[in-house]
């Protein structure tokens, strides 16, 4: 049909018509070949033509509406913890089940960890953190996508993603969503918005870097059992060293639930730093030199308390003045159920323990 509307409106070339109408002449089989390509040729430019004229561009006023809703859904789940309350904690979002009443939002609520328990501080909306966002949250969203966002946040007539680019970590970006390749950049709105992402740094019992200098001199008034027992080496700093010290107590139950790391940036391998771990009970005077970036404690907790069921431990470690900068080590308290996935998902890295500035990017488009 189109070569008949071709040739009838004498659009193809001279020669190819020829070839056409000619069917008992002689043909050079290349010629033909050329031939053939030019025509498809033709063919294909032709309809690619009329692709690009059935292309929709959004009016203005359908771009500004799809843009106040891009940033509408934004604020919500930025400035929201969701509803219901604790919806993340939801067993179905694990096994693909979504209630259609999940509304998610991301807003963190503030959380207090004590001898490595966790509670909720309080549940008014007071301690809501507007622009500081749950990863946690935001792992759910990744993995119900389709039924949370699209479906019951937007009610099924978009299609969008979302992304968390760290400003200053050496983390990747965090990305989920379903925008179709195919549609027109000019056609999806992008909402761009500077804010805090907690990763995982609920979990973090201690972060000895949480200190103050005073002058040469630490701000502080932990106390520490070597500076009180005369047969352990004094933890007074010197010229050319600080020393940090922290004591806490671990239940023996606790270690079912949790698994205890301290976790170090890389640079600490470059801090000339030492530790020493000990229970009161049985103290340790031999420090070792700090440097490997995950260390797993369970088994050190596990041995000590085999006769039961609390102890109170005390960590020291014994700081170079001029690498400072590179002693980065947090004590954390993983659950138990989280630690195969942090491993394999290589996140069991400082980093992913500290609160992140990150870029929250929401994309938008029609359906
Ligand atoms: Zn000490």
């Amino acid at each position: 049909m189109i070569i008949n509307h071709l040739i009838k409106n004498n659009i193809l070339p001279y020669k190819i018509r020829h070839l056409i109408k000619d069917q008992y002449g002689l043909l050079h089989s290349t010629e033909l070949l050329l031939s053939i390509m030019l025509l498809l040729f033709i063919i294909a430019a032709i309809a690619n033509l009329s692709d690009s004229l059935n292309e929709k561009i959004l009016s203005e006023e359908e771009f500004n509406t799809l843009e106040t809703i891009a940033i509408e859904s934004s604020d919500y789940l930025l400035n929201n913890p969701g509803n219901p309350e604790n919806w993340e904690d939801d067993d179905g979002l694990n096994n693909g089940i979504v209630s259609n009443n999940i509304i998610p939002g991301l807003a963190v609520k503030k959380k207090k960890v004590e001898n490595g328990e966790f509670y909720s501080e309080s549940e008014s909306d007071e301690m809501i953190m507007s622009n500081s966002i749950s990863y946690n949250k935001l792992m759910k969203v990744k993995n119900n996508y389709d039924v949370l966002i699209e479906r019951n946040l937007l009610n099924g007539s978009y299609q969008s993603s979302m992304a968390i680019y760290p400003l200053k970590s050496k983390i990747g970006p965090f990305v989920m969503g379903n925008l179709d390749d195919n549609v027109n950049d000019n056609d999806i709105a992008v909402v761009n918005r500077t804010v805090k992402c907690d990763y995982y740094s609920s979990f973090v019992l201690y972060d000895f870097n949480d200190f103050e200098l005073i002058g040469d001199d630490v701000d502080g008034d932990e106390i520490c059992n070597h500076d009180t027992n005369p047969d352990l080496t004094n933890h007074t700093n010197d010229e050319r060293s600080l020393w940090l010290c922290k004591n806490f107590r671990i239940y023996k139950k606790s270690l079912e639930d949790y698994d205890y790391y301290l976790i170090s940036d890389e640079s600490v391998k470059s801090s000339n730093s030492y530790w020493i771990l000990e229970s009161l009970n049985r103290t340790n005077d031999d420090k070792e030199r700090l440097n490997q970036e995950v260390i797993d404690l369970n088994p050190f907790f596990i041995n000590d308390m085999e006769n039961s069921s609390e102890d109170i431990y005390s960590i020291h470690f014994n700081v170079d003045k001029n690498h400072i900068n590179d002693f980065k080590t947090v004590l954390v308290a993983i659950p138990k159920n989280m630690t195969n996935e942090l491993i394999s998902n290589g996140e069991l890295k400082y980093d992913y323990f500290k609160v992140q500035d990150v870029n929250f990017i929401m994309k938008m488009s029609y359906d």
